[in-house]
């Protein structure tokens, strides 16, 4: 099969691999339809994740199941699904509290005994070996472990486009609002336009916000973000965002900050600390913006990707103003059958920030083009 396969940094290339096969009875086998390029696949592409060996990438994908194993009895060939980027049991301590991306499972890790280490990180698709290893869905197939718990059948009425984002970039922004538990009536500023963020501003308007901002430095991204998030922006190359949000808020502060650009917010220091394992300051600015522009007592929460350990965490904002503070990768399967329900029913529309719908076979220049930020480019699908 045709498959886009990481070789090393900035180098990506669609090209032939062996197809992928059942290798235990709770996997299935699926004919991708559509998958998309995320922010996170340029963290690999741009070498801030390390990936040794040659390695399929795409975690968001969906398409028609082609084969089941004996132990995966709620879906059957032929059926429609869209596919979890988490790859979770279903069935282990962390997967029964509904926090998927902690299944002691899908990553094993092992201690200098040889014994199990439990819950040692996420298993995502096509996510370097740090993360399990497994091939990913920029692929005509992809191989879906624990297939009895992941992939959710699609109504026929919707269509790829309308659902895809199901995968990941939906829910994951729909974590950054339900994580700080809006009551109904708050500001919450998003920092970062790109697809995340956009999902994130459309969750924060359906869990209740009565103000949302988006930050970018990116112009046609925050125009982007005005017509299909109808948000507030603010270009943080033109103005002191956190000057601009507190102006906003009577000098108060948004209720709640987003982080949703996380690592690549400052990528010439990130280029120059790449292979060492300290990060300089200055590297997580938005994070200390969020610190700096949340009221006191506010909520932050992260979903922009942070890979290594900082030292210049801003402990004593923290602190002092009483932050509430909540990140990580989504818990996708948590959120996904009421997600879909919202699509259904129409109270959201996600496929308005598609800009690019290509063949498979563009996929390496589609890289470039996203990474670069060029040709107004902000979501790419990609059609094996
Ligand atoms: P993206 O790269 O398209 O978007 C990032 C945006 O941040 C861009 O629009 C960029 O212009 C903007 N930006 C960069 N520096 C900025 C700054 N200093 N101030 C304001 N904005 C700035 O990526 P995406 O697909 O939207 O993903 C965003 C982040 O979310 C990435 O870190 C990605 O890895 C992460 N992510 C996390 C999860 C999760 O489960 N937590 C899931 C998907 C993606
Ligand atoms: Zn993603
Ligand atoms: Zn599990």
């Amino acid at each position: 099969m045709k498959a886009l396969v990481f070789h090393k940094p900035k180098d990506v290339r669609v090209e032939t691999v062996e197809d992928p096969r059942i290798e235990d009875k709770r996997d299935a086998i699926i004919r991708v339809t559509s998958t998309a390029i995320c922010g996170s696949d340029l963290h690999i592409y741009n070498g801030m994740f390390p990936q040794p060996r040659n390695m399929v990438l795409g975690h968001e994908f969906m398409g028609i199941v082609e084969e089941v194993g004996s132990g995966v009895g709620n879906i059957k060939k032929g059926d429609r699904v869209v596919v979890p980027f988490p790859i979770a049991c279903g069935h282990c301590h962390f997967c029964d509290m509904e926090l998927p991306t902690h299944c002691e499972n899908s990553n094993p890790h092992y201690g200098p005994e040889g014994a199990l280490l439990k819950g040692k990180g996420a298993a995502l698709f096509g996510y370097t070996d740090l993360y399990g290893g497994y091939n990913g869905g920029q692929a005509e197939y992809v191989r879906v472990p624990y297939a009895d718990y992941g992939p959710r059948k699609v109504p026929d009425t919707l269509t790829d486009d309308q659902i895809l984002f199901m995968t990941d970039i939906f829910p994951t922004g729909w974590s950054a609002i339900d994580w700080a538990q809006l009551k109904g009536g708050e500001t919450v500023a998003v920092f970062g336009c790109g697809p995340v963020g956009i999902m994130a501003m459309k969750s924060a308007w359906l869990q209740g916000a009565k103000r949302v901002i988006g930050i970018d430095i990116q112009p046609y991204r925050l125009d982007i973000a005005r017509k299909s998030a109808r948000v507030e922006t603010i270009n943080a190359k033109e103005a002191d965002a956190v000057e601009a949000i507190r102006e906003m808020t009577k000098g108060y502060g948004a209720d709640v900050c987003v982080d949703a650009v996380g690592m690549e917010a400052d990528r010439s220091v990130l280029e120059k600390a790449l292979n060492v394992i300290q990060l300089e300051k200055g590297t997580m600015k938005v994070l200390e913006h969020c610190f700096d522009a949340v009221r006191r007592g506010g909520t932050v929460t992260v979903v922009g990707v942070y890979g290594t350990p900082y030292d210049n965490f801003p402990l004593h904002q923290w602190f002092d103003k009483g932050i509430k503070l909540m990140g990580g990768q989504a818990w996708v399967q948590r959120y996904i059958d009421k997600l879909i329900t919202l699509v259904q029913d129409g109270k959201v529309v996600l496929d308005d920030i598609i800009t690019h719908k290509v063949p498979l076979s563009e996929a390496s220049k589609m890289y470039d083009i996203f990474n670069k930020k060029e040709d107004n480019c902000l979501k790419v699908i990609l059609k094996p």
